[in-house]
């Protein structure tokens, strides 16, 4: 079974037009860049329309995608940009473990950007904040941070310095790394390493500075090293921000520009290093059998299988339900119980939607975002073993809603 520790159940929120679409497609592209990329003349790579095309489809469509960076498997959640809070959006989020906030460089914090900010919260989802449209005339990534501040409270943390504004914007400076990374070609997507520029040495110095202080705040551990004027190591730069932002006490800043392949790849990385697995979070269900007693459930794989139906989608290839597994195993051709209907189903086929491809599996284990065939069900059902009566759906329904205006 499958090491939770390289999971990653991930959502991508904006304000409509901030570039939620195209940063999830780039991330496809990437991810699946194997697929996509074919060599031109010579002169690079360049990437295959017809399936941008289909990657396109495949993002609109799919509640779930999963994909495959380094070591970790991402599933990314479809997650409705809505105004106010539906049932419909509520149950997307409950299944993230993170997320990525999107936000235009030139518009900076916009109404929705409150809002899926508000919903984060509520349902404790850490995030990055990705300044997204760098290369947009009146782009201002100082203005974006002070507005994470000022309009939903955030501590960002900026992680890189852009190099070069607007249209002449050709990459970042990585604070941590202490170098230079550029995205050439024409579509942005060869990587170049070099040192930070000579002409930005001073201000690279003082935002890495800032960026230590702002995490000593989070780590006595860095504080102290900052005191005694001593280096502190990248990892323990890393292993800071991981865990303040799985807190929420922090939220890491990226900046780039989507369109243009620009900052994607460092994003991917940053998702793996600091956003949460399955098992940083906990979470209970309520026994219908023991007058609602709160249950912790377990991400170990031999546990009574706890998951929840999240969202119900016609598929290209039928109508599927989207199931996150809490604890257990879910397994092909097992019968379940379904504690709202109060009867068993017989889970007929499995799938794991990819990019480009569907794939049949006969099993999923605890942490994972799969694609259930044969069940008819609403979403908020929760499925369990035969003889066992739990719901995962009243555990936040019994929150007040937080009032919007
Ligand atoms: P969504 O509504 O958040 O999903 O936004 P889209 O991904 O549909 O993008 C909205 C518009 O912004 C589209 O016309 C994109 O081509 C454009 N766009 C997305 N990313 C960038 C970017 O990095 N730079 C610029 N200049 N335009 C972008």
């Amino acid at each position: 079974m499958e090491n939770l520790r390289n999971v990653r159940n991930i959502g991508i929120s904006a304000h409509i037009d901030s570039g939620k679409t195209t940063l999830t497609e780039r991330m496809l592209y990437y991810t699946g860049r194997t697929h996509v990329i074919k060599e031109v003349k010579g002169e690079g790579a360049v990437m295959d329309h017809m399936e941008l095309e289909k990657e396109r489809g495949i993002t609109i469509t799919s509640a779930a995608t999963t994909v495959q960076w380094q070591d970790k498997k991402v599933n990314i959640i479809d997650t409705p940009g809505h105004v106010d809070f539906t049932v419909e959006v509520e149950r997307s989020l409950r299944v993230l473990d993170g997320a990525v906030l999107v936000l235009c460089a030139v518009a900076g914090v916009q109404s929705q950007s409150i809002t899926v900010d508000r919903q984060m919260k509520r349902y404790a989802v850490p995030r990055i904040a990705f300044i997204n449209k760098m290369d947009r005339t009146g782009a201002n990534p100082v203005n974006v941070i002070q507005q994470l501040e000022s309009k939903l409270g955030l501590t960002a943390i900026p992680l890189q310095l852009p190099i070069g504004a607007e249209s002449n914007f050709a990459g970042i400076i990585d604070l941590i790394e202490r170098k230079a990374i550029y995205f050439d070609g024409d579509n942005g997507e060869d990587i170049r390493l070099e040192p930070i520029p000579a002409d930005m040495v001073d201000a690279a110095d003082r935002a890495r500075q800032g960026m230590l202080e702002a995490l000593s705040m989070v780590s006595d551990e860095v504080m102290e090293l900052l005191l005694e004027e001593a280096e502190v190591s990248t990892d323990l730069i890393h292993k800071t921000i991981r865990e303040g932002t799985i807190a929420q006490q922090i939220c890491p800043v990226m900046v780039g520009s989507a369109y243009r392949n620009k900052g994607v790849q460092p994003l991917l990385d940053a998702v793996n290093r600091y956003l949460p697995s399955p098992l940083d979070r906990e979470v209970f269900a309520k026994d219908n059998n023991n007058g609602m007693a709160e249950v912790p459930l377990a991400s170990d794989p031999d546990a009574p299988l706890v998951a929840m139906a999240f969202k119900l989608v016609e598929e290209s290839f039928g109508q599927v339900t989207y199931m996150r597994i809490y604890q257990g195993t879910l397994k092909k051709g097992t019968f379940y119980f379904n504690s709202r209907q109060k009867k068993r189903a017989r889970i007929s086929r499995i799938l794991r939607v990819h990019a480009d491809q569907k794939e049949d599996i006969d099993a999923a284990g605890a942490g994972d975002i799969v694609a259930v065939m044969g069940v008819e069900c609403a979403t908020g059902d929760t499925y369990c073993e035969e003889g066992a009566n739990l719901s995962l759906e009243s555990i936040y329904a019994a929150e007040p809603v937080i009032d919007l205006s």
